[in-house]
């Protein structure tokens, strides 16, 4: 039977059809800015999120990095709910590529308030650091792919206005944040300073991730990007598949979440389940009870040709993606459902 990789939505592969589009492609130098297929993406994606301009990079990690980078100074400080992927996943890249500080916001789920960004905001005073920049991620990762709406956007955005703080998102997973709520990502482009999004979560493309903002600020962000050594000459090949992505595998990401659904449905009768944070996109994270140590329920579902992860001490996380076809689910669903305390019916 095949592997059922339920560790990343980053494990997807291309598809045949995606292929072809990638074989097709017609390239140049992009560091010249030659490139016609990576220039097509980049206006495609800015246009999409109401942006005027956007620049292809290798990952999201770069093109957040690229934006903190672009938004800050040394001695300046960011602000990011405690889970951030910028914070916790991108090893320590703030400190290091931007030489700036961090205040952390105990958010919910990954969410911070408007009152919780305000309140984090450092007052005009020597011995702080100046804030300039706020980050959000949508869907939030670690929040168990919560999501902002577009209001509570809004009235973050407006805080920042306020108090002139650029503010940046890490879309990596923006889309499943737009399929689930149905918002228009048109919109986005009022409120965030700075966009990344990853074409290759559950879009399904091998590579690559886009940062979208006004066309100075890309300008400095493609000088930033060439510095990091992320410029890809005919990397035309891999934005083929992109815009394959852009355009075929967005609306299917209903799919994934109502995946993500089932398999919430059966951990929450599981008597192995301490409790399950309520899905709302494709990730689904929830904590043992004492009757499997983590790492054992790991090898239990790896016997059974599932691969998963453990997400902290007896947290596990699951993410469904395009990869994930019905038969696996069912496969998946039928293992966690073996895994009860047998029922002895008299
Ligand atoms: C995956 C991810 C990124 C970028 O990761 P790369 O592997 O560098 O492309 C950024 N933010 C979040 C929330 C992610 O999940």
């Amino acid at each position: 039977m095949n592997i059922t990789d339920l560790r990343s939505d980053t494990v997807t592969k291309p598809t045949p059809a995606m292929l072809q589009a990638m074989f097709a492609a017609q390239v140049g130098d992009d560091v010249y800015e030659e490139d016609p297929t990576i220039n097509t993406l980049e206006r495609k994606a800015a246009a999409l999120f109401g942006m005027e301009a956007g620049l292809f990079c290798p990952s999201g990690t770069m093109t957040n990095q690229i934006a903190i980078k672009a938004h800050t100074e040394p001695m300046t400080e960011v602000i990011c709910d405690i889970t951030a992927h910028i914070y916790q996943y991108e090893g320590g890249g703030i400190m290091f590529n931007s030489g700036a500080s961090v205040a952390l916001v105990h958010g919910e789920r990954g969410k911070m308030t408007p009152e919780q960004v305000e309140a984090h905001i450092r007052p005009d005073n020597i011995h702080y650091p100046p804030t300039r920049l706020v980050a959000l991620e949508n869907t939030c990762n670690k929040g168990g792919g919560s999501y902002y709406t577009l209001p509570e956007i809004a009235a973050i955005s407006g805080v920042c206005k306020r108090h002139g703080i650029a503010l940046h998102l890490d879309g990596a997973r923006v889309f499943n944040a737009l399929v689930a709520s149905g918002e228009n990502p048109q919109e986005y482009g009022t409120y965030f300073d700075s966009i990344s999004i990853c074409l290759s979560k559950g879009l399904g493309a091998p590579v690559g991730s886009l940062l979208l903002g006004t066309k100075e600020f890309i300008k400095k962000s493609r000088r930033i990007r060439k510095v990091l050594g992320g410029g890809i000459r005919q990397g035309g090949y891999l934005a083929a598949a992109g815009i394959y992505a852009l355009d075929q595998h967005v609306e299917r990401l209903a799919e994934d979440h109502q995946k993500a659904k089932q398999l919430e449905a059966v951990l929450n009768e599981a008597d192995y389940v301490e409790y399950v944070l309520p899905v709302q996109t494709n990730i689904v994270i929830f904590k043992l009870n004492d009757r499997y140590k983590d790492v054992d329920f790991v090898a239990a579902l790896a016997e059974q040709q599932i691969h998963t992860s453990s997400f902290g001490p007896q947290m596990i996380r699951f993410v469904t993606h395009l990869d994930v076809s019905e038969e696996m689910l069912q496969h998946v669903l039928q293992v966690l459902h073996s895994l009860n305390k047998k029922q002895v019916t008299v």
